[in-house]
C-alpha cells in the first residue's frame, strides 16, 4: 500500500510527504481505509507502530470536509498522560498544517485561562487527558454533543491509571452516532468490556 492509495485528502498527503513518510505502517494501512469509511476501529498496537498517524490522518481528512472552527468541537482525542497528549497535539499540527483546522490541548498542570480562551474561540479538535477534560465539562465550559470522531489512545494505560470510569463517563457525554477509534496495546477483560459497550461493530486491526 502507498499513502496515495489511501484516499487521504491532498492537504494531508502534502503534509506527510513533507514529513518524509514514504510508506504507511501496518496499523496505518489497516486502520485508515476503515476510518475513512466511517467505521469504528479497534487498534491493537504498541507505541512506535505509527498509531498516532493512523487516527490523525483520517481524522484530519474527514474534518477538513466540514466547516473549520465550528462552535463545538467535532473531534476528541483522549490520552492517558500530559506528555502523550502533547505529542499527539504536535503530530496533529504537522498533519493538519495545510488545513484551517484548529485544536486545543487540554491537560492538567497549567491554568485554565489559556485553555478557556481556545475553547471560547471555537476549536475543531480537543486533545485531552480525561481528568482535565471533565474539569472543563464540570465548569460548564464545554459541550461534547458535537463530537463526531472520538479517539481513545493507550487504553491499557488508562486502565492502569484508574481512568476507566472517566472514559465511560466521557463516552456517555458524546453522541451515540460518533465514530470511535480505540487503541490499546493489550486487551484486558475490562478493555474488552468497554469496547463491547461503546464501539459499534469495529474493524479490529492487530499489529
Ligand atoms: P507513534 O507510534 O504514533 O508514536 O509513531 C512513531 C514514530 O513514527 C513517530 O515519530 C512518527 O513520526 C513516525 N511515523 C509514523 N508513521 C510513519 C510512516 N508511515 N513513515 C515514517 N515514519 C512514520
Amino acid at each position: 500500500t502507498k499513502f496515495t492509495d489511501l484516499k487521504l485528502s491532498p492537504d494531508v498527503l502534502k503534509a506527510i510527504a513533507e514529513a518524509g513518510y514514504e510508506t504507511p505502517t501496518p496499523i496505518q494501512a489497516g486502520a485508515i481505509p476503515h476510518a475513512l469509511e466511517g467505521k469504528d476501529v479497534l487498534g491493537i498496537a504498541q507505541t512506535g507502530t505509527g498509531k498516532t498517524a493512523s487516527f490523525t490522518l483520517p481524522m484530519v481528512t474527514m474534518l477538513a470536509k466540514g466547516r473549520a472552527r465550528a462552535r463545538m468541537p467535532r473531534s476528541l482525542v483522549l490520552c492517558p498522560t500530559r506528555e502523550l497528549a502533547a505529542q499527539v497535539a504536535e503530530n496533529f499540527d504537522t498533519y493538519a498544517k495545510y488545513t484551517k483546522l484548529t485544536k486545543a490541548l487540554l491537560i492538567g498542570g497549567v491554568s485554565f485561562g489559556e485553555q478557556d480562551k481556545l475553547i471560547d474561540r471555537g476549536v475543531d479538535v480537543l486533545i485531552a487527558t480525561p481528568g482535565r477534560l471533565l474539569d472543563h465539562f464540570e465548569r460548564g465550559k464545554l459541550l461534547l454533543t458535537g463530537v463526531q470522531i472520538m479517539v481513545v489512545d493507550e487504553a491499557d494505560r488508562m486502565l492502569d491509571m484508574g481512568f476507566i470510569p472517566d472514559i465511560e463517563r466521557i463516552f456517555q457525554l458524546t453522541p451515540f452516532t460518533r465514530q470511535t477509534m480505540f487503541y490499546s496495546a493489550t486487551m484486558a477483560p475490562e478493555i474488552e468490556r468497554i469496547t463491547n459497550t461503546f464501539l459499534h461493530t469495529p474493524a479490529r486491526i492487530e499489529v
